[in-house]
């Protein structure tokens, strides 16, 4: 199957959820594939990693910029100015000290990205995210501190567990925090998270086949 058509499939099956962006998730996926995707009319994607990012997005940017990009892997704070560059929307923001290196570099590069803070949900040890419990005094404190454009939570539910209760917790979390962006759900759960409220999906295999 192309790109076109399995972009086709997921388009049938979030018709009736308007509200639903999705991301189309591009990491360890070549420029080649990307613009199939992107000539089938995706708009938004989604990388992992700051620097394979930078290799794949500075062409592609200049060639199609109405294109945004969504960093979902973790950030480090020495990444901070290659962030900026390159990301429309942060969706990992997951530590004070982070905040403060990226605003460095805003200032500098006079850009301003979106933020989503990134919740570790199941609350594993493994993972990164702000604990639920802490999540509304720090996006309070980085919003004090830093005026920070933090519009929405993300979220990776434990692999093992159903996600329908972590999913449905984000979402909540995201309520009493006047947030409104969700990013939840991938190739196996998106219908899952759509249920619970989710307004970006973050697909990769469905769209481009497994990654290698
Ligand atoms: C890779 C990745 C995805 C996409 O996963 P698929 O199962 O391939 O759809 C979504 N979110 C994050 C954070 C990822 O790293």
């Amino acid at each position: 199957m192309s790109v076109a058509e399995n972009l086709e499939l997921i388009r049938e099956k979030i018709k009736n959820y308007p509200q639903v962006n999705l991301i189309a998730v591009s990491k360890t996926i070549d420029s080649t594939k990307i613009i199939e995707a992107i000539n089938a009319d995706c708009k938004i994607f989604g990388e992992n990693k700051v620097l394979e990012a930078k290799d794949k997005w500075v062409a592609l940017k200049s060639q199609y910029p109405n294109v945004k990009l969504h960093l979902i892997g973790h950030l480090q704070s020495n990444k901070a100015k290659e962030a900026i560059e390159i990301f429309d929307v942060i969706q990992t923001l997951d530590s004070e000290k982070l905040a403060g290196e990226l605003f460095k570099e805003m200032q500098k590069q006079k850009k301003f990205p979106e933020f989503f803070v990134q919740v570790n949900i199941g609350e594993e040890p493994q993972k990164s995210g702000i604990a639920p419990s802490l999540v509304k005094e720090f996006v309070a404190d980085i919003k004090a501190k830093y005026n920070f454009n933090i519009t929405g939570l993300m979220a990776i539910p434990p692999a093992d567990e159903e996600p329908a209760l972590y999913f449905a917790l984000l979402k909540k979390i995201a309520d009493e925090n006047n947030l409104k962006n969700v990013s939840m759900g991938m190739s196996g759960d998106f219908e899952t998270a759509i249920d619970m409220g989710s307004n970006y999906i973050r697909i990769g295999t469905l769209i481009f086949g497994e990654r290698q």
